[in-house]
């Protein structure tokens, strides 16, 4: 079968490297190309080049002052020839984003079949997160297979009258990535971990921080930052805070936070540096959603900046802890893990909701079993 993998963030193009190596490692079964927009270009061309994928596609869609209007529409209009050359069997899309929906669109009016990773994930309110919970509402309508990765976002399909035959409940692919992650980080040396090496003290607990959604702009990032300003004036920590590019995010929080010794506030990491700041975080702090995912992969007790979440399965399991934008609550919570080593621990025993880092098998176990059981026999062969 002929698979193209479209992607435009930094999220997805994490979340898809596990699936696009899979495939990659299947070259005699399937033949696939990677189209990327370019929706996030810096943050997603790293990313390829931690994974070493190379895009077959570049539609390098963003323009200065672009909107949702102008940027849907591009994706469409040049997914056409990307389609009409390839002709894929399958167009893989990932998640909420306007890339998604657009392509998915896009290969709707080819003819061609989309599979939608990461699919099920619900809010329940249509302008909230905008216009991530559309998207996905969205792709779910366009696509023919859908990847759940919990038992709940499957239940989110079927109440929305999803053919049963065409859900998988796989785990989040987020995990497989941490995985690869971790043990590249392991094995090839990193100039960006070497450098925070250099100026973190490893002796003192490690908060780490990340923000960035739209909701939280104004009055919350300013609540956040005099939260995080009261933990660093009051707490013996390194409270490590890569700050999101918009402007919006930069504001408040270089002007409450850069004058404290012990905040350190850098640019968004690369992914090799950021995962390695998670494995060394005490506490990690965040509005992300990939972070909800990963952290409890780690053993790590997330605190989310948000009131509700499409993530409910970390709530329920106890890895993530809702705190929204208040400040007691943030400083509260903070303290608490910081102070009671056994509230800590506990997570590292709290199994994670989302999966157990074999989600891109499962998604080709279920969509092409016989290129898997050909998969599994090469890799018993190996051993
Ligand atoms: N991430 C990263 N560098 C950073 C912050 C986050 O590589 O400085 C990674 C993180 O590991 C996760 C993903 O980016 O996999 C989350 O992206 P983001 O928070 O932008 O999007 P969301 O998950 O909320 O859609």
């Amino acid at each position: 079968p002929k698979i193209l993998l479209a992607f435009g963030t930094r999220p997805e193009a994490i979340k898809m490297a596990p699936l696009a190596i899979m495939f990659q490692n299947l070259h005699e079964s399937f033949e696939m190309r990677i189209c990327v927009t370019g929706q996030h270009r810096e943050m997603l061309d790293q990313i390829m080049q931690f994974f070493e994928l190379s895009a077959h596609y570049d539609l390098n869609v963003m323009r200065p002052g672009q909107n949702l209007f102008s940027l849907t529409s591009r994706i469409i209009n040049d997914m056409r020839p990307v389609l009409e050359d390839f002709k894929p069997d399958y167009v893989f899309v990932h998640g909420d984003t306007t890339t998604s929906t657009a392509v998915a669109l896009a290969a709707f009016y080819s003819g061609c079949k989309v599979a939608h990773v990461e699919a099920g994930l619900r809010t329940f309110d249509k302008w909230a997160p905008f216009p991530e919970e559309m998207n996905r509402n969205l792709t779910s309508k366009l696509a023919d297979i859908h990847f759940a990765p919990t038992r709940l976002a499957r239940k989110n399909l079927l109440n929305e009258a999803i053919n049963p035959a065409s859900i998988a409940v796989t785990g989040n692919t987020v995990i497989d990535a941490l995985h690869l992650g971790l043990e590249i980080i392991d094995n090839r040396p990193s100039e960006y971990i070497d450098k925070l090496k250099g100026v973190i003290d490893l002796q003192k607990p490690v908060i780490l921080v990340t923000g960035h959604r739209r909701e939280n702009h104004g009055d919350g990032f300013l609540h956040i930052c005099a939260a995080l300003r009261e933990v660093a004036l009051t707490e013996d920590v390194n409270i490590i805070y890569p700050v999101h590019l918009n402007p919006n995010v930069q504001k408040p929080v270089y002007e409450l936070l850069s004058d404290l010794p012990n905040v350190l506030l850098i640019e968004p990491q690369p992914y090799e540096s950021f995962i390695w700041l998670m494995s060394i975080a005490t506490v990690i702090i965040t509005d992300s959603g990939g972070v909800q995912e990963e952290a409890p992969a780690l053993g790590k007790p997330v605190l989310v900046m948000r009131d509700t979440t499409e993530r409910p399965e970390a709530v329920d399991a106890g890895t993530v802890i809702l705190v929204g934008t208040h400040q007691k609550k943030i400083v509260d919570c903070t303290r608490e893990l910081l102070h009671d080593k056994e509230l800590r621990l506990s997570y590292s025993a709290i199994s994670n909701p989302y999966g157990d880092g074999h989600a891109s098998e499962k998604i080709i176990q279920f969509l092409f079993p016989d290129a898997y059981n050909a998969y599994l026999k090469k890799k018993l062969t190996r051993i």
